[in-house]
This record gives structure tokens, C-alpha cells and sequence, in this order.
């Protein structure tokens, strides 16, 4: 066989800058923030119409967010019984740490079968240990296969939605890039390729299919764990997931140990949940599962690679084990409004918008200014919490999180000094109303210009216009106009 050309993956988040000159950069993109705006809208009218369908959409939601929570809080055990269950069935089961551990043993099972590509079921986990440019690095291609992850492979781009990695993307640049890439990596794209669905849709199942046919291993994710029958399950909308879990010889599936969920009947309640909140589907149309190796059916080599990276210290951390029942469905990125705007590389991470908010310092700690910066990354609105189907209240994370890194940054801080300042103003009345008679006088030398930066409050004010101060506080107007009463 000849050896395929390498597919260089989407470039990684590392060097981003923090959120508000990442947002900044992603606000001045009109034609983006079209796109965005275009492609939210849609899936809330969509999700809102099928949830509003539901009898009990609230119960539903609490028998979610209970049954994650049994599996959190008896996380060691229901692990334990899932690898029980998938070892009795044929399964191979691997642990690891942290993401140098997983793509290490990813890595020797791909070069064991003397394989030099594989094919990929869409994986948000996959993409957080940055499997595909360990695979790279060791001489082996990774197709992506779900269309919004090759329109971002292709494109030498990063994912920017939970769901649709290319939702930063129209049809119009999907055709370009579709022209422009994939010949040097397969089937070329129809030198006739317009941009309607359909027309894109079928070069990308040409250019795939005979990756498909080709592929001696798959790699996958998983949606849900069911641990009291070791089943793995995979839901998605094309097909392409199936393809990948049934035809190939070798089946790797990379899991996050909160994937896990106690019984088959909980796994009921999400599949009820999930493409509702995600798609705006009743129901997804592919819902893959399979329980270690059915003998003459599908992959006869299957490995289950269970992967901790930060899960064990977020579910340690009483302010953030909450976050762990999330489900990826993104609804809360739809409904957010700093998502629709900026988009999701502003966020820095495969895991973008209001959930990224949260799980990125959890998950990697507030120690770089990228995580530091995230749980700023929110109006506290609500909205995240109102869509999200496990209900993780998200806003009230984001408060307990952004006090941790306000906690962490130096007592000499602007902000700290700043507040430090005002605490020594607010406990004396006298230096309130001095501070207040200098404010005015500031305000009459304004003359009603916008103050948009403060010396020392660089971040603080170039996000914010400071209110221009007013001529007279209430004091001195109190006193002018009431000269015959009381004034204190
Ligand atoms: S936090 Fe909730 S709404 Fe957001 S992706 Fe996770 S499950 Fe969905």
C-alpha cells in the first residue's frame, strides 16, 4: 500500500492570548459574527420547538442531572463494574492519566497493527489530549470524518462550536476549501462543486468513502458509558460514526471517565435529552452501541482507552464537580450571547462558550492568563442554565470561579489596590464626600466627555466608557435647594 499523505490537523489553541484580545480580534469579523448569528438562531428556534414538546422537559432534566450525579458520586466503582462488563465481553481496557498517556497508548496500538491512517468518529476528547498531532508526529494520518470536523481539518482551522466545529464558516468558504484541499489528501472536490448542501455534502461522502473502505482502525469517543453492561454509545447525524464503528478491522475509543452513567435506563433519559438540546432533533438519526466484540460483526480488536486528565481533581473540587455531568450537547453555547459574538476561538480551547468558561480552569487549572480570563467570559445572564438539559448552573460557577482567580492574582494587583482604595474611602464618611468633591470637580472639567481608559485599570476599562461624574452629587444639590433643612 502507499503510504497517504499526511493531513497536517487543525493548528492547536496553544499561544492563544486570553479571551478579551482573543474576542476583540473575532468582534471585528463581521462576515464571522454573520455566520454565528445565522447558525444560533437556527438551532434555538429549533430546540426551543421540540423541548416545548416535551410533557416533563423539567423532570427529564432532573432525572438527568440525579442519574450523572449517582455516577459521580460512585464515580471509583461504577468505573470499576464498567470495566468488569467490557473485559467480559472481549474488550480491552487501558487507563491513563493525562493526555501523554492516552496518545502514548493510542499511538503503540495503531503502530502495533502496522497501520498508517486512521479514521475518526467526531471526539471532542480526542481533540482535548491533541490526538490527532500525536498521530501525525508518529507518521500516521487522522481523517476526520464528521463533515463540520473535515471542513476544519481541511481548512487548517480550529474548531470553534461544541457541535458544529464550523459554524464560524459559510457554504460559500466551505466550497473554496473543499477546492482547494482535498485533492492533495484524496478524492478531489468536482471541479463543477457549488456550494448548495447537497453538492458539498456528496464530495465529502466521495472523498471519505474510500477512507472508509481503506481504514484498518478506527478511533472513536463516546457519548455515554452504560457501566452495568460495559455498552459504549455513540449518537450523530451522518453516518459517518457508524462507517468507522462497524468496517474497520481495529476500534479505539478514547473515553472521559464522566461519560460514565449507572444503568441502560438512565442512558433512556439522555437519549431524550441530548438531541433535543443539541440538534433540535426528537431523536438522533444514527445511535451506535456496542458492548466489547461481537463474534463475525464489526471490529474483532476493540480498546477502550478510559482517560482521566483533570476529571479526578474538577470532581475533587466542590465548586466544579457540578460542571462533569455536561453532555457536550452545546445548547448553552446557543443560547449565549458573548458566544454569538465572538465566536469559539476567542475561548482558547476545543471547549468553547459557557461550558468552556467553566470546564477549562477546572480541567487545566487558573495558573495562564487564558484560564484566567475565561470566567470573565460571560454576562451572568442565565440563559446557559436555563437551556442546559443536566442543569449545571453555570453562572453561579462562573461567580465562584472568577473570585478563585481574584483570590490568586497578587494583593498589588490594580484591581486589588484599586479595591483596596475604595474599602479605605466607603469606611470614613469624609473621605467619601472628599472623594465625591473631587469627582465632581473631574466632572465639570470633562464637560461631558466619556472617560474610556484609567490609568492602572487598563483590562478593567478598556472593556467598559466609566460614567462621566456628575457636576454635583446629591449632597451638594441637597444642600443648595434645601438650604432651610437638615442636610445629613
Ligand atoms: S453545560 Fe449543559 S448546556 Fe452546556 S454543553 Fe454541557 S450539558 Fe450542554
Amino acid at each position: 500500500m502507499t503510504t497517504p499523505p499526511l493531513q497536517r490537523t487543525s493548528a492547536t489553541f496553544l499561544g492563544m492570548p486570553a479571551f478579551p484580545k482573543a474576542a476583540r480580534a473575532a468582534l471585528a469579523d463581521t462576515q464571522q459574527r454573520r455566520n454565528l448569528a445565522h447558525a444560533t438562531a437556527t438551532i434555538r428556534a429549533k430546540r426551543a420547538a421540540v423541548v416545548g414538546e416535551v410533557e416533563d422537559w423539567e423532570g427529564l432534566r432532573v432525572a438527568g442531572a440525579a442519574a450523572k450525579d449517582d455516577a459521580l458520586h460512585h464515580l471509583a466503582e461504577r468505573l470499576e463494574q464498567l470495566e468488569a462488563n467490557l473485559t467480559a465481553r472481549g474488550a480491552t481496557v487501558h487507563w491513563a492519566r493525562d493526555a501523554e498517556e492516552a496518545n502514548r497508548i493510542v499511538v503503540d496500538l495503531v503502530r502495533d497493527r502496522g497501520a498508517e491512517e486512521v479514521v475518526k468518529v467526531k471526539s471532542m476528547v480526542t481533540q482535548e489530549i491533541e490526538l490527532n498531532e500525536a498521530l501525525e508526529e508518529a507518521g500516521v494520518s487522522a481523517w476526520e470524518t464528521d463533515l463540520a470536523e473535515l471542513i476544519v481539518q481541511l481548512g487548517h482551522d480550529r474548531p470553534s462550536h461544541i457541535l458544529v466545529p464550523a459554524i464560524h464558516r459559510n457554504r460559500a468558504e466551505i466550497r473554496e476549501i473543499f477546492l482547494r484541499e482535498m485533492a492533495a489528501v484524496g478524492r478531489p472536490a468536482p471541479a463543477d462543486l457549488t456550494d448548495e448542501p447537497a453538492r458539498l455534502a456528496e464530495a465529502a461522502r466521495l472523498h471519505l468513502r474510500e477512507k472508509f473502505l481503506r481504514a484498518k482502525v478506527a478511533i472513536s469517543g463516546a457519548n455515554f458509558a452504560v457501566a452495568d453492561t460495559g455498552t459504549l454509545v455513540v449518537v450523530e447525524s451522518e453516518g459517518n460514526g457508524r462507517m468507522c464503528l462497524t468496517l474497520p478491522e481495529t476500534l479505539i475509543s478514547v473515553v472521559g471517565i464522566e461519560k460514565v452513567v449507572p444503568t441502560f435506563d438512565d442512558l433512556a433519559t439522555f437519549l431524550q435529552l441530548l438531541p433535543r438540546s443539541s440538534t433540535g432533533e426528537r431523536m438522533n438519526p444514527y445511535t451506535s452501541m456496542w458492548t466489547g466484540v461481537a463474534e463475525g460483526d464489526g471490529p474483532q480488536d476493540v480498546h477502550v482507552v478510559l482517560l482521566d486528565n483533570g476529571r479526578t481533581a474538577a470532581l475533587a473540587d466542590p465548586d466544579g464537580r457540578e460542571a462533569l455531568r455536561c453532555i457536550r450537547c452545546s445548547a448553552c453555547l446557543n443560547v449565549c450571547p458573548v458566544y454569538e459574538r465572538t465566536g469559539g476561538h476567542a475561548y482558547g480551547s476545543v471547549y468553547p462558550g459557557p461550558i468552556g468558561a467553566i470546564l477549562n480552569p477546572l480541567l487545566r487549572g487558573t495558573g495562564s492568563d487564558v484560564d484566567a480570563s475565561l470566567p470573565y467570559a460571560s454576562s451572568l445572564c442565565g440563559a446557559c442554565f436555563e437551556a442546559c438539559p443536566v442543569r449545571i448552573d453555570i453562572p453561579s460557577l462562573l461567580v465562584r470561579l472568577r473570585s478563585r482567580v481574584v483570590d490568586q492574582s497578587s494583593r498589588r494587583s490594580p484591581e486589588a489596590l484599586a479595591m483596596r482604595a475604595a474599602a479605605w474611602t466607603f469606611a470614613d464618611h469624609r473621605r467619601f464626600e472628599a472623594a465625591q468633591r473631587a469627582a465632581t470637580t473631574g466632572g465639570r472639567l470633562l464637560g461631558g466627555r466619556t472617560v474610556r481608559t484609567v490609568p492602572g485599570l487598563g483590562a478593567w476599562a478598556q472593556a467598559r466608557d466609566v460614567p462621566t461624574p456628575p457636576r454635583e452629587t446629591f449632597r451638594q444639590w441637597w444642600a443648595r435647594t434645601h438650604d432651610d433643612e437638615e442636610t445629613t
